[in-house]
């Protein structure tokens, strides 16, 4: 494993927004997550932190990071061993390459596959559990075990995974052949048209309530374009939170309670964040 000590975590939430962080340790072996786990208290599993805003104060966390556990590979006909650390736009490339299908309509998210399988994470009508067939994982007893995809509580962007704490080490994948390359090119100019892609964001920041859109919300309740510091509600895309290059983490929470209070205000609905909000403990 590789340890830094006192890491600037800025460059690992896309977000751009980030403090120093106690400790940041890279997993090199599977074997080397007992140690880290048995060790240190206070872990926080960080992918390519797509979903995850970081406090940017003195941060008393110690970062894991399983990027150099990226490997993909055809385990058998149609079968596909990725590990949780690899860029997903990498599988989707691996099946261009190969020629298999289930995945297309995900194709752009900037996640890793671990931060996808976490939360169920998808898009257009697809979700990455359509896929899977089995998971490896690291336990809450420190043990690795490989659960079958009806093993694993999963729905609609959300797993068990979650509330156990379980670190995903890789996940295996079912495909059939005959990819779609047109559906590719589709969704990512369909990203590009409506996603502030040229600014740190993380995505979709609120659920949706249910029966109703939070982008609508916003947009409707004039919200578009409201700035607090360095941080802005989207006017291409009103429920992604832009960063100027000079946010704080204090603007953007700010941004999130000012959207939260009107949208309760004008409908009495409570958005919910969907992106992980983490706070320094003494906050
Ligand atoms: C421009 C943009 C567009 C997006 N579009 C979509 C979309 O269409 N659909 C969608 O679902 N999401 C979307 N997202 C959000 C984000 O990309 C996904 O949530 C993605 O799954 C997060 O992956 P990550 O590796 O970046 O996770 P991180 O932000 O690093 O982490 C997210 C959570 O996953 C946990 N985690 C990460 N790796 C592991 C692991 N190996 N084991 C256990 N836990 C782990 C972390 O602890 C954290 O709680 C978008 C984000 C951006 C910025």
């Amino acid at each position: 494993m590789i340890i830094f000590e006192n890491h600037v975590m800025k460059n690992h939430s896309n977000m751009k927004v980030g403090g120093v962080a106690k400790r940041f340790i890279y997993i090199e072996d599977k074997n080397e997550l007992k140690e880290v786990f048995d060790k240190y208290e206070n872990i926080f599993l960080i992918g390519n932190g797509t979903n995850t805003l970081i406090d940017d104060e003195e941060l008393d966390i110690t970062f894991v990071s399983l990027k150099k556990l990226d490997k993909v590979e055809e385990v058998a006909e149609g079968l596909v061993r990725v590990e949780a650390g690899l860029d997903f736009n990498k599988l989707i490339s691996f099946m261009n390459l190969n020629n298999y299908t289930g995945l297309e309509n995900l194709a752009g998210i900037p996640g890793s596959v671990g931060g996808l399988v976490y939360m169920n994470g998808g898009a257009y009508g697809s979700e990455i559990f359509d896929c899977i067939k089995e998971i490896e994982i690291f336990d809450d007893n420190h043990e690795i075990r490989t659960l079958k995809r009806d093993e694993v509580g999963f729905s609609y962007r959300h797993t068990e995974i979650q509330a156990k704490k379980w670190v995903i080490i890789s996940a295996t994948f079912e495909f059939k052949r005959g990819f779609d390359l047109q559906k590719v090119i589709e969704i990512q100019a369909l990203r590009e048209s409506k996603q502030p892609l040229d600014k740190p964001n993380l995505g979709s920041t609120f659920k949706n309530p249910s029966g109703d859109f939070s982008a609508r919300l916003i947009s409707e309740a004039g919200l578009k374009g409201t700035k607090i510091g360095g941080a802005q509600v989207s006017e291409k895309h009103p429920n992604f939170i832009v960063n100027d290059g000079t946010a704080t983490f204090k603007d953007i929470l700010n941004i999130l309670a000012t959207v939260k209070s009107t949208i309760k205000e004008k409908y009495n609905i409570q958005l919910e964040e969907e992106i992980i909000i983490l706070k320094n403990k003494s906050r």
